[in-house]
């Protein structure tokens, strides 16, 4: 990671190896004051990045013959989603995330499950429409960490294509983008497979400091 900016504003961070007395140079520090001054220095430009977190939460009921679509990849199931999209938990949570990081509000506000335009879409459109508000308002992706909690399928042969389908709608690396699957060990709605629950955290950073 690189310092985003520079922040010189006290003498001593910008010659932060000279001793100041009274607004006057006094001399190089000892060594280990000079480290230490150095060190925070370092430490305070990196700091100044600008960044927001978000956290996105949803769950969805499960019926059988329903088609099952998690991180925007379709799961072999005998289960579904019952929802007015293609019902995409785990992109609705982090949907969710994407836009608390900002106050933008939620996936029900932009994308009301009232409206005949989202009835039966793909969750992916949902996703690129709320990484293009993101970055409108001059903010990145740095990373997003999901956890989807359900019974059955088994859900780990899709976490790497979820990984990547995800990565690809928000064009990031796949290494931004964690996935994670648990179980509830059969306690509660999860665990009696009435329905799935996703978690999701976002880190974004601000890359245009012409926005506020
Ligand atoms: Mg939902």
């Amino acid at each position: 990671c690189v310092p985003k900016k520079l922040k010189l504003n006290p003498i001593s961070d910008v010659f932060p190896l000279i001793h100041f007395h009274g607004g006057r140079p006094y001399g190089l520090l000892p060594r280990q004051k000079a480290k230490l001054r150095f060190f925070i220095y370092i430490c305070g430009n990196y700091f100044d990045m600008d960044l927001r977190i978000g956290n996105g939460y949803d769950v969805h009921a499960l019926a059988e013959g329903l088609p099952l679509w998690l991180g925007g990849v379709q799961i072999e199931s005998p289960i579904g989603c019952i929802a007015h999209s293609d019902g995409d938990v785990a992109i609705h949570a982090l949907c969710d995330a994407l836009l608390g990081a900002l106050a933008l509000g939620d996936i029900g506000k932009h994308f009301p499950d009232t409206s005949a335009e989202f009835k039966g879409i793909d969750s992916k459109i949902l996703l690129e429409r709320v990484m293009d508000l993101i970055g409108k308002d001059g903010w990145r992706l740095v990373n997003a960490d999901i956890t989807i909690a359900m019974q059955r399928p088994k859900l780990a042969p899709y976490i790497i294509p979820m990984r990547e389908c995800l990565a690809s709608v928000m064009g990031c690396s796949v290494g931004q983008v964690s996935v994670k699957a648990t179980t509830t060990e059969k306690l509660g709605f999860v665990g009696r497979s009435e329905g799935c629950e996703v978690y999701a955290v976002v880190l974004l950073e601000r890359v245009d400091e012409t926005y506020d």
